[in-house]
């Protein structure tokens, strides 16, 4: 047994944990994705987001690896084509392109039948830049504050501004009272009452859900929030050059393994 914590500092721990547990779970999923990860072409030298064929010059992955698993090799087992005792690499390994991330499957029923399922790029669109990983060459993340889908480029910026509040008060918006709390993907303050929806039954020692959208609320004092006006000011800047380079000039039609 652990030696006897006082009520109170158990709670408090116990919040602490359960908070960062929520604020880094979406993106502990992400980050360990094996179609998230980053490739650089052997023919073009570009770092991008793994996929089948580059996203700038088209040449196909080598060696290639499986979006779902990993790996780059079969020693058989669970395979839907047979290949012996043979070691299957590159196009032997592969069997389908996944629809949303773009990258290869390995032949091996269990991710062949998972993946375009389970894929976490699916639906992920970047809430700075609004595109999706069929148009956007980068790997994909998800803010560690307000837990939003955003692209490589916008991540940095878009983090580093997160914790700033709409308006210059903390003052709730419903009574004008000090605002307590506040839901960091709102970017609102509520004060103690408003902060709770009515029928909404709280557990002993946890923020309450956003009225709005249902991200669990932080304490105002308890992140460093400012009322500073942010801007996603990435589209005015001299990086408009390096925001281009993502968007590749043309997308090869017809994928395929067979290609
Ligand atoms: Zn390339
Ligand atoms: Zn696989
Ligand atoms: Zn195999
Ligand atoms: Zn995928
Ligand atoms: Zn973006
Ligand atoms: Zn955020
Ligand atoms: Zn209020
Ligand atoms: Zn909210």
């Amino acid at each position: 047994m652990p030696k006897k914590k006082t009520g109170q500092a158990k709670k408090r721990a116990k919040m602490k944990s359960r908070q960062a547990e929520i604020r880094s779970g979406a993106q502990r999923d992400l980050a360990r994705s094996n179609c998230n990860t980053s490739y650089e072409c052997k023919q073009c030298g570009m770092r991008q987001r793994t996929r089948a064929f580059c996203y700038f010059c088209h040449a196909m992955q080598k060696p290639a690896a499986c979006a779902q698993c990993g790996r780059t090799k079969c020693l058989g087992g669970d395979c839907a084509v047979r290949h012996g005792a043979k070691h299957a690499t590159g196009m032997d390994l592969v069997g389908a392109v996944c629809d949303h991330c773009a990258a290869w499957v390995c032949h091996s029923r269990k991710c062949l039948t998972t993946h375009a399922c389970a894929c976490p790029l699916a639906d992920m669109v970047c809430i700075v830049c609004c595109r999706g990983p069929e148009v956007c060459g980068g790997r994909f993340f998800n803010c560690s504050t307000c837990s939003a889908a955003l692209c490589e480029e916008d991540q940095l910026q878009h983090e580093g501004t997160c914790t700033t509040i709409d308006g210059d008060s903390f003052k709730c918006k419903s009574c004008n009272r000090t605002g307590v709390y506040s839901c960091l993907s709102c970017k609102v303050s509520f004060c103690d009452t408003h902060v709770v929806r009515r029928g909404v039954v709280l557990s002993a020692g946890a923020n309450p859900p956003c009225p709005k959208c249902s991200v669990t609320v932080v304490e105002t004092k308890a992140v460093s929030v400012s009322t500073r006006k942010y801007e996603y000011g990435r589209h005015n800047t001299a990086d408009q050059s390096k925001a281009d380079m993502w968007f590749a000039p043309s997308r090869a039609s017809g994928a395929g393994p067979s290609g």
